[in-house]
């Protein structure tokens, strides 16, 4: 028996149980294809038996061809190779799937939740508070000559004070205050678990902070940005989300035609 058979037996049982290993610790990737990859997992596992007993057959005295054990070694390591790319793939796949799901949800140029998916949260959250009657409110907020800035600075110096109103409004609401951009210029929050005088806090941290912190915010620029806020508070719990904008929206309106800079709640 020579040592270069032994130990091509040993290394070809190694790359296999190794193969195994790893086509069984990838199996949450698989996804829909979660069964294919137990049938090769379990394949890979079944075909250490072909490499471990000519290991014994050695030591029990009998001979091994050694082209068997060459080859034998090779397909252990052609499988281990198929594994690891079959597992890169998955992997590659996973993260696109997670990006792309991000994407259909995120505005591109705040990276706040688009209208749909702002909408499809708040839907959820709006029938667990009517389940368990606890307050909200949500705010529509909209800034103010939002033309002019664009007309006066350009295209581009407008979205990056879009960007900077988002950030801004992701700084001051909590984590589990729902924020989306509903298009253009316009945002919403909504505030579970908030009546109308936490609420109205909220929206006046909103309104004087953008009236502040914006002045300089754009190069060389001196820019004054303010918004209008309209405000709709627990009192309407049976209403839709769609309701609930429409009220938001008028008190917006009101906030606009009074003087703009502001904050109206829907009565
Ligand atoms: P008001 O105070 O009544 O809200 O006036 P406004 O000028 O803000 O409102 P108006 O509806 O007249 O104008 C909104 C502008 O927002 C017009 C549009 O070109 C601009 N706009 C919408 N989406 C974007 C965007 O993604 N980037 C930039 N830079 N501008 C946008
Ligand atoms: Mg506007
Ligand atoms: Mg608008």
């Amino acid at each position: 028996m020579s040592h270069f058979t032994l130990i091509t037996l040993i290394l070809s049982a190694t790359t296999q149980a190794l193969a195994a290993i790893i086509a069984l610790r990838g199996l949450h990737l698989a996804g829909s294809f979660r069964l294919s990859w137990i049938c090769i997992s379990a394949a890979l596992f079944l075909m250490l038996e072909r490499r471990v007993i000519p290991i014994w057959h050695i030591y029990a005295g009998r001979q091994e061809d050694p082209l068997n054990t060459f080859i034998g070694l090779a397909v252990s390591l052609l499988m281990l190779c198929g594994v690891i790319g079959l597992k890169r793939l998955f992997q590659l796949m996973h993260a696109n799937e997670v990006e792309l799901e991000r994407l259909a949800h995120t505005d591109f140029l705040t990276g706040l939740n688009n209208r749909r998916y702002f909408m499809k949260k708040v839907k959820q959250e709006l029938i667990r508070a009517v389940r368990y009657d606890s307050a909200f409110s949500l705010m529509m907020l909209d800034i103010d000559f939002f033309k002019k800035v664009n007309d006066t600075y350009g295209h581009h110096i407008g979205d990056i004070v879009l960007q900077k109103v988002a950030r801004h409004c992701q700084k001051t609401v909590r984590s589990i205050d729902i924020i989306g951009r509903l298009g253009g210029e316009e945002f919403a929050v909504f505030l579970p678990e908030s009546g109308y005088d936490r609420a109205y806090d909220v929206a006046e941290r909103l309104r004087s902070g953008i009236e502040e912190t914006l002045l300089e915010c754009v190069g060389d620029n001196l820019l004054h940005v303010t918004v209008s806020i309209g405000l709709v508070s627990t009192g309407h719990t049976g209403n839709s989300i769609d309701e609930l904008l429409d009220l938001a929206d008028k008190a917006l309106y009101e906030a606009k035609t009074s003087g703009r800079n502001r904050i109206c709640r829907s009565q």
